[in-house]
């Protein structure tokens, strides 16, 4: 059997089960007798040992995040961290390498923050530059102009776009390919026209990227390795 945490309350009407740090949670209104909810986790036990799986490799993901030797996406690829105490630039990207400096007076609990750090300036600046080739080029070609744009490190969305028609980027749009930096860029003009997600939203991302899925499928797939900095 699952061991789980429950949670009873007045106001639920039906049974609910959350997996959240390697930890299943269940929910269920007052009244409902423990063989209902034993019945319940064994005709979701697929579902939980999935999330159960995807949940203890997302916490290890976290745990070794930034530190040296392990793999950390960058343009779309899984690239090695290497600390360096000696080079010219904070980070420099070669091959499959992500170059990173670290001050050797740094005790090594404290460096992968530092590691971190160094790297959301990187992305930053690495994400300033293909916009500033991208965008003109996706505004030309939408014939949608947003009043301005800025980049910011976002935990949960990859960009954004507000009544006033400004364009918000997220920084760690550097860990994606290029494909994927265009879509996020013609999903945020599309929101010029139409702020939601409705049929005709997505009809016009289509129109300008007809095989939009594959950017949006790589997002999908890419889940735990893009979600490091949170
Ligand atoms: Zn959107």
């Amino acid at each position: 059997m699952i061991s789980y945490q429950l949670a009873r309350s007045a106001k639920r009407k039906t049974l609910a089960i959350t997996v959240k740090d390697g930890q299943v949670f269940v929910r269920a209104p007052v009244y409902v007798c423990q063989s209902k909810i034993d019945q319940f986790l064994l005709e979701k036990s697929h579902w939980i040992g999935r999330k159960l799986k995807q949940s203890v490799n997302n916490t290890l993901a976290k745990q070794n995040a930034f530190c040296e030797d392990e793999g950390i996406l960058f343009a779309g690829q899984t690239h090695t961290l290497n600390y360096q105490s000696q080079q010219k630039a904070p980070v420099i990207a070669t091959g499959d390498y992500l170059h990173v400096l670290v001050n050797q007076s740094v005790s090594d609990e404290h460096s992968p923050t530092l590691v971190k750090n160094a790297l959301l300036t990187y992305f930053n600046q690495i994400i300033s530059e293909k916009l500033a080739l991208r965008l003109p080029y996706w505004i030309a070609k939408t014939q949608l102009t947003p009043v301005t744009y800025k980049i910011r490190y976002y935990k949960s969305r990859w960009g954004s776009c507000n009544s006033k028609q400004q364009l918000t980027f997220n920084s760690l749009l550097a860990m994606m390919p290029d494909d994927v930096i265009d879509y996020i860029i013609v999903h945020e003009l599309c929101h010029l026209q139409h702020m939601n997600h409705s049929a005709d939203f997505w009809q016009l991302v289509a129109q300008f990227m007809p095989n939009y899925d594959v950017q949006k499928d790589w997002i999908k797939r890419h889940k735990i390795g893009l979600s490091v900095f949170n």
